[in-house]
């Protein structure tokens, strides 16, 4: 494998290009040296083998058939010093939108998207590499591509004014409690990370004891989801006192995050009635009803809006204020509110946000969006917090910084950004030695913590007992017992 790596100029479009300049670059940080690896010299796995019709490539071609999980294309990357690195998959979509794996040394990465259809740079940003020979595998998520190579360039410092975020929330007319959580989250952003639990049954609730049994410790963080407050699982019998734990906790000194699993109007249901929250539930057109196609459909959306607001309200009324996710998820596109595109989402978004804070007069809530893509941004006027849900698989402890530092650039000045759900808790060493320096995590429940039968037992399946100890009693790690008591911290001025 030796032999077959190339020292090239990048950075620059084209070799023409650099070599047609080079006489006038004279600064060394201008011509830094990557290593260049052909994807046709690597060690391909599965159905992953070389061609050459498409053009554009580099070498003697390009290789695909990414089509299992377990095709692959290995490129062994000498590096010779300790360090930060850039690895950038040149690839070329086979059409649209395609995301896959990059793994490390057996250790998950996170993913590289594309969606060109020429070849085009593809970077997972920030992999720390030894000074040595490591194995860096390009691996089947999507598929649906086309690799021409891999070139590994030395990453640039983080710039450490992405931790200096504004403590100022979007709604001038923020509650003092709201004010206050949102200052002391912005005090301690870039220095600490808030530890965080989604359990259904609140702090005594399945995996919040799992956790304490495991760790001594609560998360400082509890997540609830609305979704059985939905009109249509509530007209089916489903309660929920998700409100009231959340109240409860909030008293108990902690911070509380609700989601909303948004199960569409009964009307639009085409499947079981508890999943109307996805699009194979549900043949709701958000596009039709943003348009005005659906006058119907957009009452009915008010008609939920407003009983979600009725439990907001309640919160308020108790002084809680909340991380407020609404429409999360929402460009993977497997909710309903995500299968109508970046526009029809985006006007619903807006919608849910004047209809809590303009009419129904919400002014505790910290608004979080989850869109996970720049293209679905509302804007900053409605945006406080910007979340990422990442599910890396089962004992992957990597900081995910590649996301993370692509979530503080959707806008700028950058926003707070936080692991709004995760199923592997992150090595929060790692986090602290990559830069990335998620906010908080917030775990999503059930097997990713705790077994499926009644008993309250811990699942390592996803994150082993020792590394979920290690994160709650790290020193960047705060839990329940280390915050402050909220209602009386200073509020900030910017
Ligand atoms: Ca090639």
């Amino acid at each position: 494998m030796e032999e077959m790596k190339r020292f090239v100029w990048c950075g620059i479009a084209s070799l023409l290009a650099v070599v047609m300049s080079y006489s006038a670059v004279s600064a060394e940080e201008d011509s830094e040296i990557c290593l260049v690896y052909e994807a046709e010299d690597a060690l391909c796995e599965g159905n992953v083998h070389t061609e050459s019709l498409v053009e554009g490539y580099s070498g003697n071609g390009y290789v695909t058939g990414f089509s299992t999980e377990r095709d692959t294309c290995t490129f062994l990357v000498s590096v010779e010093e300790d360090g930060f690195y850039d690895l950038n998959f040149v690839t070329a979509s086979m059409g649209g939108y395609k995301e896959n794996y990059v793994i490390v040394d057996g250790e998950s990465l996170g993913t590289v998207s594309m969606e060109e259809e020429s070849f085009t740079d593809s970077i997972l940003q920030r992999a720390y590499l030894t000074a040595g020979t490591h194995e860096v595998s390009y691996s089947e998520y999507w598929g649906w591509v086309y690799l021409d190579r891999l070139e590994v360039t030395p990453s640039e410092e983080i710039d450490s004014s992405i931790y200096n975020v504004s403590a100022e929330l979007v709604n001038e007319n923020a509650t003092d409690n709201a004010k206050r959580l949102m200052s002391y989250l912005a005090d301690n952003y870039g220095s600490s990370i808030l530890s965080g639990q989604y359990s259904q049954d609140g702090q005594y609730g399945k995996e919040f004891t799992v956790v304490y049994r495991e760790t001594g410790k609560y998360p400082a963080i509890l997540g609830l989801d609305f979704i059985e407050y939905s009109p249509s699982r509530a007209e089916n019998g489903s309660t929920s006192n998700a409100t009231q734990y959340a109240i409860q906790f909030w008293e108990n000194g902690g911070i509380v995050t609700f989601c909303w699993h948004w199960n569409a109007p009964a009307k639009y249901l085409t499947g079981e009635w508890y999943n109307g929250f996805y699009v194979e539930g549900t043949n709701i057109d958000l596009a039709a009803i943003m348009n005005g196609e659906d006058e119907e459909g957009y009452q009915l959306l008010l008609d939920d809006i407003a009983a979600i607001a009725e439990q907001l309200l309640t919160l308020q009324d108790a002084g809680v204020p909340v991380l407020w996710r609404p429409l999360h998820e929402a460009s993977g596109g497997w909710f309903w509110w995500g299968a109508s595109g970046a526009e029809a989402y985006k006007q619903l978004y807006i919608l849910l946000y004047d209809q809590l804070t303009n009419v129904y007069g919400l002014n505790n809530l910290i608004w979080l969006w989850n869109g996970q893509d720049a293209d679905w941004y509302p804007g900053d006027e409605y945006v406080d917090i910007i979340g990422e849900d990442i599910y890396p698989g089962e004992h992957v402890y990597t900081s995910q910084v590649d996301t993370y530092l692509r979530a503080v650039n959707y806008t700028s000045p950058a926003k707070m950004v936080v692991l709004s759900e995760n199923g592997c808790v992150f090595d929060p060493d790692l986090a602290v030695r990559d830069g990335a320096m998620w906010g908080f995590w917030c775990t999503w429940g059930s097997e990713f913590v705790a077994k499926s039968m009644s008993i309250y037992a811990y699942n390592d399946q996803y994150t082993e007992s020792e590394m979920l100890v290690k994160a709650y009693e790290s020193d960047v790690v705060v839990t329940l017992d280390e915050l402050p008591d909220l209602t009386a911290y200073p509020i900030r001025d910017n």
